[in-house]
This record gives structure tokens, C-alpha cells and sequence, in this order.
């Protein structure tokens, strides 16, 4: 079995670890700004983190020692925020790294939180739910012994390989030992909607990257450059990943008239030009086991190759690294929209932009996740549904409003049609509404940053330096830097 140890001196190809490959971006970006030397730095470096062993009884008796950490990257805001991912793959590089892109993402979006991220070494699959219980609860008590958790302190969240269920685990073994504190639930968010949680939470980064890419390609001249005609319809997609963030942004994207030309997963990829039914794979991959053989697709193995697929918009929407050295040459997409964390390296990030592919950067494009997020964390902190003191209200003054037309032009509106214009909003149209705007005013804000600091800046770098900016600008309000 890898060891902890061994994990964390895991080097990527090229010799650099993926918390390089992020600092290495920083630097980048960070020439297009003009702060402090020291300043950056404090910006740059995690800020402290956490790493924790802790023993687990196994269902059969035994005992096994389980690695996990928590690193919280920026400080400059609090809460910190960021996801919990149980995967085999998470070490304290990785962790460290995925942190530091929460501090940027959180800055792009304006979401005021420090960045964090945490994660547990383990291969899910092989837990039973008792077990995965254990070490969830046991793991949220180190983090709150070491004040590694807490509404204003640091807020976890769902992330590759947990859930709503892990969050409601935190959330009840939190509760218990902060018994009495009125806040509690704002401790974790991504709960169960009947636990403190927020409607559109599950979707809600999926829904992002849809309205980040739609957004990316509603830009006639950047549209043009990449003999691409604006909009969604018609386009071309690749999506690597039909996990949580993959499904939503194929639905969606779909449900705007883009076609699903290649999807890939672990077992294998396929694909067809004609396009493919995402709820027809997903029902095919639950009935067979596998998205292989799906009715009128060609099958492609090894899944990686996938991404070689010709297409408009390619979307890796599973784990970091997938995009390097080894494969950029022959990616053959218009655009690249990067739904995971680090999916493209910073070598092939550089070399994508070179042959003039356009890519959406993964710190923009995947925080739809982390402001639905915040607008749980507020519900939480306001105790109140979103919805429940307007709803009614903006219902009754909108029919007050129709009848007032009615007898004006003596023309009259049907139930059905009252129904819908005078319908109040529920809590998913305002968080919906909220994640549609955030996701919108972000876009502009990095692409006219991009024009500011001169045309041979990719986006990537852009959106890394405005971020910079905005952190940065943060600490120098506390005083301490010049
Ligand atoms: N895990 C998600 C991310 O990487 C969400 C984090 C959050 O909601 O705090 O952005």
C-alpha cells in the first residue's frame, strides 16, 4: 500500500508538484501586478495546516491508522472555506495546493473567505458506511481541537469523493461537542437541504461551469478569433468526468443545445458525433456497470484518449493533472473549460494558449460550487429560509399589479398566465439568480482585466492576477503591509 510519506514525495512528470505548478502560475500572474515582493509572498505561502493520524476500527476488529490534513491557505478573510476529498491520491502537497486555489477562487467571485481544503488518504470504496461514519466524525473532532473548524474559523465542504452525508456527519459531531452555539450548523455546508443545507447546492458547481462557459462564448470578437459562431447551441463537447460536477454541466449544457460528441470515465470513454443522451448514458452505465458499449457510440480505451477527441469546448471535469506535457499537442478543442481543480498543467496551460485554444481557467470556472456555498452559509446565519419573508409578498403586489392592467386595457389573463407572472421567488430561483450573476460579473471583471494588463495574457494568468490584486489590496487594508 502507498504510504503517506511516500504519496507526499510523489513528483508529476515534469519534476514539480502540483502545489508548484499553482506557484508557478502566481509568479506568473503576479508580474502583472505591482505589490510588495513581501507582500506576495505572504500571499503566496499556506498559512498553516494540519496533519493528523488517527487509528480506525475496521468492521472486522482490526485497527488501521488513517492520514488525513487540512491546510487553510489564506487567512485574509475568515471563515476559510474549501472542500474534504477521500481519495488515495491526497497528500499534503495536493491539499496545500487546492487550498491556495480556494484563496483565488474565493477573490475572483467575491466571496469573502480565505481559502482551505482538506482531505482523508483513503480509497472510499473500500469502507463500509459504518466506517466511513467513524473516521468522518473522528476526523471533524481533530479539526475542532485544533480550531481547524468553525462558522467563523474555517467551513468545510464537499469536495471529489464526499458528499451530502459526510456534511451531515460533521455538521451533528460538530453540533455535539459546540452544544449550545447558535451557529452550529454554518460550521459545514453542502449539508442535506432537510439539515441546514440550501437548494442547488449539489448542482450548483455544474451549473457554473455552464454559466461561465456560456458567458465565455457570449463574446462575438473572442468567439470570432476562435472561428467560432457565439453561443452555446450547436457546439461541440467533450466532458471527462460524470461525476457530480461532469453530470450537471453536461445537463445543462446539453439542455442549451450543445452536443455531447465524447464523454469519458474511469472504465473507459466514447464516443459520437451525433451526439449522446447524458441521462440515457448515466441509466446505461447503472444498468451495465460501465458507459462502454453505449448504444450507437464508438468505444475509446485507454479513457484519457478521449481528450485527443476533435471538439469546441473540452471539459475535464475530474481530477488534476490530466492535461500535460505528454497530451497538450494533441488536444484538439477550441476551447478549454477546466471544471476541476488543475486539471491542465501549468506547462500545458502555456502551450494552449500558444496554439490559441482558449481556456477557461479552472479558478473561475468551478466556484460555482464555493458561492452556492456561501449563500448556505448565510441561510445559516440568518436562520431563515431564502424566500420565506418576500415570497408571498412580491406574489400579492404582482397580482395586485395585473389586475390593475386588466382594467386599464380591458383585457384579461388567464389562471395559468397569472400564475406565472405573478410567482414569487423560491429559495433554488435565488440561488440560482445569484450563481447566474456571480458567475456573469466575474467573467467581465477577469476579461477586462485581461484587456487591461495587454492582449498576450492569457486568461488564466488574467484571473491568477486579479485574484493576486484583490487578496493582496485585503492584507494591505489590515495595516501591516505597505
Ligand atoms: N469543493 C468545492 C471547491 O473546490 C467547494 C468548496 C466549498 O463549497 O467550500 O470549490
Amino acid at each position: 500500500m502507498t504510504t503517506a510519506a511516500a504519496v507526499v514525495e510523489e513528483r508529476t512528470a515534469s519534476g514539480l508538484t502540483f502545489f508548484d505548478h499553482v506557484n508557478a502560475a502566481f509568479d506568473e500572474a503576479a508580474k502583472h501586478t505591482e505589490h510588495d515582493p513581501t507582500l506576495l509572498e505572504q500571499v503566496k505561502w499556506v498559512n498553516s495546516v494540519y496533519r493528523m493520524s488517527f487509528p480506525l476500527r475496521r468492521d472486522d476488529g482490526s485497527i488501521e491508522v488513517i492520514h488525513a490534513w487540512r491546510a487553510e491557505h489564506s487567512h485574509h478573510r475568515l471563515p476559510t472555506k474549501g472542500g474534504i476529498r477521500y481519495a488515495m491520491n491526497v497528500n499534503e502537497d495536493e491539499v496545500m495546493a487546492l487550498a491556495a486555489l480556494m484563496t483565488y477562487k474565493c477573490a475572483l467571485v467575491d466571496v469573502p473567505f480565505g481559502g482551505a481544503k482538506g482531505g482523508i488518504q483513503i480509497d472510499r470504496g473500500r469502507y463500509s458506511e459504518g466506517e466511513l461514519e467513524r473516521l468522518t466524525r473522528r476526523y471533524t473532532a481533530e479539526l475542532q481541537r485544533k480550531s481547524f473548524i468553525g462558522p467563523g474559523k474555517d467551513v468545510p465542504a464537499p469536495d471529489y469523493g464526499t458528499g451530502e452525508q459526510e456534511m451531515a456527519w460533521i455538521a451533528d459531531t460538530y453540533s455535539q461537542i459546540e452544544h449550545g452555539e447558535v451557529n452550529v450548523a454554518a460550521c459545514v455546508t453542502g449539508k442535506p437541504v432537510e439539515h441546514g443545507g440550501i437548494q442547488g447546492r449539489t448542482q450548483a458547481t455544474g451549473l457554473g461551469v455552464f454559466f461561465g462557459v456560456r458567458e465565455a462564448c457570449s463574446y462575438e470578437d473572442d468567439m470570432a478569433k476562435l472561428g467560432l459562431e457565439p453561443g452555446i447551441a450547436g457546439k461541440r463537447v467533450v466532458i471527462q468526468g460524470l461525476g457530480n460536477v461532469g453530470y450537471h454541466a453536461a445537463k445543462y449544457l446539453q439542455g442549451a443545445g450543445a452536443k455531447l460528441v465524447g464523454l469519458a470515465e474511469f472504465e473507459g470513454a466514447i464516443a459520437d458525433p451525433g451526439g449522446l443522451a447524458i441521462d440515457d448514458v448515466v441509466e446505461h452505465r447503472k444498468t451495465t456497470g460501465s458507459i462502454l458499449d453505449f448504444p450507437g457510440a464508438s468505444n475509446i480505451e485507454p479513457s484519457h484518449k478521449a481528450l485527443e477527441l476533435d471538439c469546441d469546448i473540452l471539459i475535464p471535469a475530474a481530477l488534476e493533472n490530466q492535461i500535460s506535457r505528454e497530451n497538450i499537442e494533441r488536444i484538439s478543442c477550441r476551447i478549454l473549460a477546466e471544471a476541476a481543480n488543475g486539471p491542465t498543467t501549468s506547462y500545458a496551460s502555456r502551450a494552449a494558449a500558444k496554439r490559441g485554444i482558449l481556456v477557461i481557467p479552472d479558478v473561475y470556472l468551478n466556484a460555482g460550487g464555493v458561492t452556492v456555498s456561501y449563500f448556505e452559509w448565510l441561510k445559516n446565519l440568518s436562520h431563515v429560509r431564502f424566500g420565506r419573508m418576500q415570497k408571498r409578498f412580491e406574489e400579492s403586489v404582482r397580482k395586485d399589479l395585473l389586475h390593475a392592467m386588466s382594467s386599464a386595457t380591458g383585457a384579461s389573463f388567464s389562471r395559468d398566465e397569472i400564475k406565472i407572472l405573478a410567482r414569487g421567488a423560491d429559495e433554488i430561483d435565488l440561488v440560482n439568480s445569484g450563481l447566474e450573476e456571480t458567475m456573469a460579473t466575474a467573467y467581465h471583471h477577469i476579461r477586462r482585466f485581461r484587456q487591461k494588463v495587454g492582449p498576450g495574457v492569457d486568461l488564466r494568468t488574467a484571473a491568477m492576477a486579479l485574484a493576486i490584486d484583490k487578496v493582496a489590496a485585503s492584507y494591505k487594508t489590515a495595516g501591516i503591509f505597505p
